[in-house]
């Protein structure tokens, strides 16, 4: 019985192990992936983690006992160079050979790179893995200067951190706008002046800049108009890709991600592919989705495992989502892209509002400032058929609810 090989043992392939056995999946379960460390959860790389708040062990997703426990063998420090469809196998960089029943991709995502003058400068990263938050944290340390680049949430986050840590903060966004692809602009604003009341120095509409240095160190970021802002570290916050280069040399459908059914099987139905590097079908019918989410990885794991099971469970959950910066919590649920319509409850002046979006008068997406209740209302209501119209919302989001 060869079993479940799970490529990944990031957020998504843990999540998809646990899934089947709680499954009652009985074949061997082998989780495979290229970091050197146990499973881990990357959302504290760039809050608690960075300012030190966080420590090492509660970055694990779970200890040590609990691979064995459970009967997941572990794979780490392991890179998956081949998945062999016809044999059934995939191969890893040190020769191994894993046979597999099914195949489940968790490959996640890479940070992009930057892409302007000076990139390769010491003191210029990005952040993805614990490697990179533990090398952040140690260029932070010895720093007075930080250059953002990319108004993103990850981008933000180490933005707040840093501040916290008492750097001298700058942000630089192409955009006229801050978490333009998830956020409404009501939302960008507020973050916009959240950010600038803390002391970062955040320039919208930024043009590509360039990273300047001396001896092979970042020493400053040149912006577009000329200005030199000194710095002595710059991160790149400027999106992810999905890493697909094992599917596409599987010969397995790629596009923004490996395309995936509504049950998260690939164009070939031992192979399924979950979390940041999946391309699934949207909800709603239109098109396609990828996100770069936790619930994502967990809902799409419950997903996998009820497919290897033989059950017809499809992937319909509202998305949801965090960020954490300074004392502000924002929380997403629903997808306000194509929106008409917004309301505002709250009050924007002590931080505690939420943004309701509609679209053709329908409620489609919250986003929470602060205001937790909406947030776990919001997600109950939006995962319930019944539609919500802005005459409903002092029904379900009573004013009790939104202090
Ligand atoms: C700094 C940071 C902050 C974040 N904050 C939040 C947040 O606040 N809220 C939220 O919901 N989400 C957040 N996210 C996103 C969230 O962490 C991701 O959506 C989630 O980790 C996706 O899980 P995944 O398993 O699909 O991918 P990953 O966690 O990227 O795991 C994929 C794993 O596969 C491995 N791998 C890839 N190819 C191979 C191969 N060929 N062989 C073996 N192993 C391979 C990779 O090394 C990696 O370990 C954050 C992400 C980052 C980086």
């Amino acid at each position: 019985m060869a079993g479940a090989v799970i490529i990944g043992a990031g957020q998504a392939g843990l999540q998809a192990a646990i899934e089947l056995r709680a499954a009652g999946y009985d074949r061997p379960v082998t989780l495979i992936g290229e970091e050197d460390a146990l499973p881990y959860h990357r959302p504290p790389l760039s809050k608690a983690y960075l300012t030190g708040e966080k420590s090492a062990d509660a970055l694990l997703m779970r200890g040590e006992a609990f691979y064995a426990e459970q009967a997941i063998t572990l794979a780490l420090d392991t890179i998956v160079v081949d998945l062999d469809r016809q044999r059934r196998v995939v191969t890893t960089a040190d020769g191994r050979v894993f046979p597999y029943d099914h195949a489940v991709l968790a490959t996640g995502a890479a940070a992009r790179p930057l892409s302007c003058a000076g990139r390769g400068l010491d003191g210029v990263q990005v952040l993805r893995s614990r490697f990179d938050a533990e090398a952040l944290r140690a260029r932070l340390a010895g720093a007075s200067a930080l250059v953002v680049i990319g108004g993103g949430f990850i981008g933000l986050e180490v933005a707040a951190s840093a501040r916290k840590l008492g750097l001298a903060v700058t942000v630089l966004e192409m955009q006229d706008r801050l978490m333009a692809r998830a956020v409404g602009p009501g939302i960008s604003a507020f973050f916009a002046q959240a950010h600038r009341a803390r002391g970062v120095d955040l320039r919208l509409g930024e043009g590509p800049p360039e990273i300047v240095g001396e001896g092979g160190r970042v020493t400053a970021v040149r912006l577009a108009s000329g200005m030199l802002v000194p710095c002595q570290v710059v991160v790149g916050g400027v999106g992810v890709t999905p890493n697909v280069t094992l599917a596409e040399a599987a010969g397995l459908a790629v596009s923004n991600g490996i395309v995936v059914d509504a049950r998260q099987r690939t164009s070939d139905e031992a192979v399924f592919a979950l979390g940041d590097c999946a391309s699934f079908p949207h909800p709603s019918g239109e098109g396609r989705l990828r996100l770069e989410s936790v619930q994502n990885a967990v809902d799409q794991a419950r997903i996998v495992a009820s497919a290897i099971m033989g059950r017809s469970d499809t992937y319909a959950a509202v998305p949801w989502f965090w960020s954490d910066q300074y004392d502000l919590k924002l929380q997403m649920v629903g997808l306000s892209h194509g929106h008409t319509h917004v309301v505002e409850r709250g009050d924007r002046e002590t931080g505690r509002f939420s943004a309701f979006y509609f679209r053709d008068g329908r409620l489609i997406a919250i986003d929470s400032v602060n205001r937790p209740a909406d947030h776990m209302r919001g997600r109950r209501l939006l995962a319930s058929a019944a539609p919500v119209t802005e005459a409903d919302l002092d029904l379900h989001f009573p004013a009790q609810a939104r202090h």
